[in-house]
């Protein structure tokens, strides 16, 4: 039986990839901080027979004996990244020193959830795995981006001198059931704001555009990408629509039948003008695309909101 760590299990995308294994009867042993996840969030797994808890900081060291790793840990939204900046740095660098070692050791395969916030503020469009993008060393934002890319270099490193077998995917933004209702992210806090009938918080003036890939999507992606021979990326995993904040915002709206009126905010430091995935290489190397369109994946996600503020207040 596959022994399958998860980094970062009990957050977004952690919960669903457990379950996405524990479904194909893999042996799941998930490790987590809780700084961004949650409990709540692999309650319905804690009596699975297949599923093992162990709550730890990736910055130390950690053994176990298993067979892949899908390494997640770091929290992903930048309310929670810039908390605390110098931590999101450990992560990503002791962190994965922490998970490669171990990888060495076991002689796992091990998968990084990077970012296309590796592109920066990019001035290529869409963003294709060649491009090496525009990112602040000293903004904001860098503890996350700037991390990540360290982690890529790791991992690359690992790859070359000790032979690791890795796997780099970069994640654009995805959304959907298990976000955190206070994670500031756009989806969750659009949906939030429009459900509670407040005012929805765009910031800038709304023209900055980004892509949104529903879960279930991403996690089938990032299992291909596991379960590839001969490809270790890194590889593009997103949805390839793009959208302007603005217009999100009014399909949230209408989705949710609000009353909400639209509020401009300033707009985050460094924040990025683009984003969108060319996902050429996905769709060739893993024959993977995206299958659930935004309306979909927000129905779904505001259903699960809907149950979530109901069962909260
Ligand atoms: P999330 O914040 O919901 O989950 C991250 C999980 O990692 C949380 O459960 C958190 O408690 C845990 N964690 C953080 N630091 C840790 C540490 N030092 N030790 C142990 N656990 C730790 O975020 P997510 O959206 O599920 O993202 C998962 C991964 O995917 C992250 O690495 C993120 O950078 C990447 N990613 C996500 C998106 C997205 O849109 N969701 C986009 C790009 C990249
Ligand atoms: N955003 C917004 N209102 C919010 C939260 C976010 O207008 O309440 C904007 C944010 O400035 C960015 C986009 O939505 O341009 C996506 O933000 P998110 O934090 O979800 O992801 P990222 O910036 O990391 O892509």
């Amino acid at each position: 039986m596959n022994r399958v760590l998860v980094t970062g299990g009990a957050g977004f995308l952690g919960t669903h990839l457990c379950k996405a294994l524990l479904d194909q009867n893999k042996d799941v042993l998930c490790i987590d901080n809780f700084f961004s996840g949650s409990k709540n969030n692999i309650r319905s797994f804690l009596n699975h027979p297949y599923f093992e808890f162990i709550r730890h900081d990736i910055i130390h060291p950690f053994f176990a004996e298993i067979d892949e790793i899908y390494h997640l840990a770091c929290p992903a939204s930048p309310i929670h990244y810039q908390t605390n900046a110098i931590k999101t740095i450990k992560t990503n660098v002791m962190g994965t020193i922490n998970m490669l070692g171990l990888a060495k050791r076991t002689q796992a395969k091990i998968l990084l959830a990077s970012t296309s916030e590796v592109y920066g503020d990019p001035t290529d469009h869409p963003q294709t795995e060649e491009y090496w993008g525009n990112v602040n060393p000293i903004g904001i934002r860098s503890c996350y981006d700037e991390g990540k890319r360290v982690a890529e270099t790791l991992m690359m490193d690992y790859h070359r001198q000790n032979n690791v077998d890795i796997k780099i995917c970069r994640i654009f933004n995805t959304f959907g059931p298990n976000m955190a209702a206070d994670d500031g992210r756009v989806v969750s806090n659009f949906i939030v704001q429009s459900l509670k009938q407040k005012q929805l918080t765009v910031f800038g003036d709304g023209t900055q555009t980004r892509s949104f890939c529903y879960v279930s999507d991403m996690i089938q992606g990032l299992m291909l990408m596991m379960n590839t021979k001969d490809f270790i990326g890194p590889v593009n995993l997103g949805n390839p629509r793009e959208h302007t904040i603005l217009d999100l915002a009014k399909k949230i709206i209408q989705l949710t039948q609000s009353k909400s009126k639209i509020s401009h905010e300033s707009l985050p430091e460094d924040d990025p003008v683009h984003r969108c995935p060319d996902i050429s290489l996905a769709r060739n190397q893993l024959g993977w695309e995206p299958q659930v369109n935004l309306e979909q994946g927000l129905e779904r996600t505001i259903a699960y909101f809907e149950k979530e503020i109901k069962r909260t207040s």
